[in-house]
This record gives structure tokens, C-alpha cells and sequence, in this order.
């Protein structure tokens, strides 16, 4: 592809820069990452995603926007309370860098459809706030072999890391079976410091520029913790368990499940 004058000048200091240059740019704006949520995670992630010229986000959020979003996901203003958020988000984004496409999908993603939208792209940025659909991402991104450059956050504190298939552990060989049903509060139950998941969707937006790219030490294997309280990032090791049921040597698990049953929270 060829630079406009104004594409040239928009993303000068990626260009300049040795290990993005032109062709990093080029490839850049080739790029489909499709984001889990449009909320305090997604925000962050997909505005500076948006600014670097990512050329495709796809948005998947099924809710609305409440007054009790504004406090960390800002992508959504007070005007948008009421509004689908994919659809204040795509505003807000194409408001930024009209050189991004953002295609938004309103609808909840299950088994039936997960593996349609990751086909059509080429990087997965989980800001996801419930167990169900954070398995559920994982075990597609494992059997379709995409990168889910995954973030959580709770109370003051947050973590991150990249499950890139094949090269390092996914979910599961962190957390094989999920919490019992009630033992872990929501953000909405616990409460959440509205600038905690700025630092970590932040960090998902590195690590997915650097997936893009193909560049730097990516996060695989490796889950950075972060403290807001005591202002302290921590990183531990994380290895892939050979007796993974997904992943592993003998993997039980080759298709999609019932998530929510498997977490236990459905009918
Ligand atoms: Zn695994």
C-alpha cells in the first residue's frame, strides 16, 4: 500500500521509529484485532490501538451504557448512557483515526458464534469481566491458534499476560476449573479504582502491537501483576501444563463447551 501525506504525518514517530518503520505501519493498518468488551479494559486498549493505526477493530459488547461505567470506561460519555456501547465506542474511535475501521457486534458471544468473528481476525485483546466468556475466549483462541492477549482487573489490582498458542500456557493450565459460583465478587460487587484497568488495557495494547509486529519479548509465559495500592508490578513465571485438558499432551477437550454451565452460573 501507499501513505497519504496525511498518513505519513499521523504516524511519523512509528515510522521513524527502526523496528516499526513504514513496513511496520503497513502491516499495522493490515491488522484485525477484535476486542472482548468495550468497558474498563477495551477502553483504554482500543483507543490507543485506534491511534496506532490497528486498521480493523472488531468490538463485541452485548450491554448498554450505564452512568456507572463513566468512572473507567472511557470510551463511553455521559451523552452515551442509554446507547449500545459498541456503537459509542465506534463514534469515539472513528472520531480519533478515521483511517480505523471498527465494526461492532452487539450480540453476546457464545460457542456458536466465537469462531466466525476470530477467523476474521488476527489477534484477540480479552477484556472480559466474567468467567464464562474468559474460558470460553481461551479455548477458541487455542483451537483456532490466535493469540488472546488477556487482562483482568479487581479491587486495586490487575494482571496480563499473552496466551499465544502453541508457544507458551493458555487459561486453563493457570486455572483449570473455575472458582465456585459466589466465591469471587464481580467489579460490580467488589468494586473497582476507575484508573486500575487504564494501566492494564494499556499494557494488553502493547503486548498486541508487539504480537502484530512481531516484535520485542511478548508476554507469554510470564504474568505481570500489578498493585495500584503499593504502586508494584510483579512478574511470575507461567509454564504450560502438560496436563492441560485443552492444551496439554492429551488434551480432553477438542471442541466448544456449555461455558455457562461449566462455570455453573446458567439455569
Ligand atoms: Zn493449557
Amino acid at each position: 500500500m501507499r501513505f497519504t501525506e496525511e498518513q505519513i504525518r499521523r504516524y511519523s514517530r512509528h515510522i521513524i521509529l527502526p523496528e516499526v518503520g513504514g513496513k511496520g505501519q503497513e502491516r499495522l493498518l493490515a491488522s484485525r484485532a477484535l476486542l472482548i468488551g468495550a468497558g474498563g479494559l477495551g477502553s483504554p486498549a482500543a483507543y490507543y490501538l485506534a491511534a496506532a493505526g490497528i486498521g480493523t477493530l472488531g468490538i463485541v459488547d452485548f450491554d448498554d451504557v450505564d452512568l456507572s461505567n463513566l468512572q473507567r470506561q472511557i470510551l463511553h460519555r455521559t451523552d452515551d448512557v442509554g446507547r449500545p456501547k459498541v456503537e459509542s465506542a465506534r463514534e469515539a474511535l472513528q472520531a480519533l483515526n478515521p483511517d480505523v475501521r471498527v465494526i461492532p457486534y452487539k450480540e453476546q458471544l457464545t460457542s456458536a458464534n466465537i469462531l466466525e468473528l476470530l477467523a476474521e481476525h488476527d489477534v484477540v485483546v480479552d477484556g472480559s469481566d466474567n468467567f464464562p466468556t474468559r474460558y470460553l475466549v481461551n479455548d477458541a483462541c487455542v483451537i483456532a491458534g490466535k493469540p488472546n492477549v488477556y487482562g483482568s482487573v479487581f479491587r486495586f489490582e490487575g494482571q496480563v499476560t499473552v496466551f499465544q498458542p502453541g508457544q507458551g500456557p493458555c487459561y486453563r493450565c493457570l486455572y483449570p476449573e473455575p472458582p465456585p459460583p459466589g466465591l469471587v465478587p464481580s467489579c460490580q460487587e467488589a468494586g473497582v479504582l476507575g484508573v486500575l484497568p487504564g494501566v492494564i488495557g494499556l499494557v494488553q495494547a502493547i503486548e498486541t502491537v508487539k504480537v502484530l509486529l512481531k516484535i520485542g519479548e511478548p508476554l507469554i509465559g510470564r504474568l505481570l501483576t500489578f498493585d495500584a495500592l503499593g504502586l508494584r508490578f510483579r512478574e511470575l513465571k507461567l509454564r504450560r501444563d502438560p496436563a492441560c485438558p485443552l492444551c496439554g499432551e492429551a488434551p480432553t477437550i477438542t471442541q466448544l463447551i456449555d461455558y455457562e454451565e461449566f462455570c455453573a452460573v446458567g439455569p
